[in-house]
């Protein structure tokens, strides 16, 4: 049996492709599971979605396929919230506010903030309460 493997994927949804139904075709045709950790409409209808999907690598990659058949761009890393280092000061504010831990201060001396992105969920309150703009979402 096929390992079972799970991806994050950013899709880009174009106003036009906006209301189609592809991720519920990604799970009733493809038999993937589908976890959307964010989803935006812009004013001008354009969609993001962030979400991870749990399939066999076949499985994914087909269900990949289908969505490249409408405008939807795939962006394969995942980067929905970045830390730029040369603007973080480890000033520790965002810590307690990160839900998972994503965040966190790795060093007692130091006070150094490691950030460490497979823990990110995304929940972007680090982006709303960083004092210096250092947490930016892709969005
Ligand atoms: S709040 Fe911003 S500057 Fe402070 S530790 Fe967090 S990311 Fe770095
Ligand atoms: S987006 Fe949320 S989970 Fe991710 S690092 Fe920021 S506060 Fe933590």
């Amino acid at each position: 049996m096929s390992e079972i493997v799970t991806k994050k994927l950013m899709l880009y949804f174009p106003k036009c492709e906006c209301e189609k139904p592809i991720i519920y075709h990604l799970v009733k045709d493809y038999d993937l599971i589908v976890n959307v950790f964010r989803a935006k409409v812009t004013p001008e209808e354009e969609g993001f979605l962030v979400l991870d999907v749990s399939g066999t690598e076949e499985q994914i990659q087909r269900g990949i396929d289908f969505v490249r058949t409408f405008k939807v761009t795939v962006n394969f890393t995942g980067k929905g919230v970045t830390r730029d280092k040369d603007r973080c000061t480890h000033c520790g504010y965002c810590v307690p506010y990160c839900p998972t831990g994503a965040l966190k201060i790795s060093d007692t001396e130091s006070r150094y903030v490691a950030y460490e992105e497979s823990d990110c969920i995304e929940c972007l309150a680090c982006v709303r309460v960083c004092p210096y703009g250092a947490c930016a979402s892709a969005f």
